[in-house]
């Protein structure tokens, strides 16, 4: 799928991101990033999630797609009957195709790290 494309993503990530994010693919119904064709990778931990692809914001900064914590869930609604651990594969797909961001990670800071 990726190599339809003609890029060579694992160029554009770093060992060290290579160790941190986890691959996911198409079958997986995540969508190719409309932008650099790539299938993101995903973060994932306690305390958030976030995707990285072949984009930037800038040259020290990726373009990431960010879910709640589950902290920050709980601490919001007093339970986790809202937790989806799907949300960041839906966050992500959304972005794809509505260019609309669900969820931004300004807001939170200081309970997401
Ligand atoms: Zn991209």
């Amino acid at each position: 799928m990726i190599h339809d494309t003609g890029h060579e993503p694992h160029d554009w990530w770093s060992p060290r991101e290579l160790d941190f994010y986890k691959e996911v693919t198409v079958d997986d119904g995540w969508l190719l990033c409309p932008c650099c064709k790539l299938v993101p990778r995903i973060w994932e931990f306690d305390n958030g999630s976030s995707t990285i692809c072949g984009c930037r914001t800038n040259i020290y900064q990726r373009w990431s797609i960010h879910a709640e914590s589950i902290n920050h869930i709980y601490k919001r609604d007093g339970n986790l009957s809202n937790y989806d651990p799907d949300r960041l594969r839906k966050y992500w797909n959304r972005w794809v195709e509505t260019g609309e961001v669900t969820y931004d990670n300004r807001g939170a800071k200081g309970d997401d790290v």
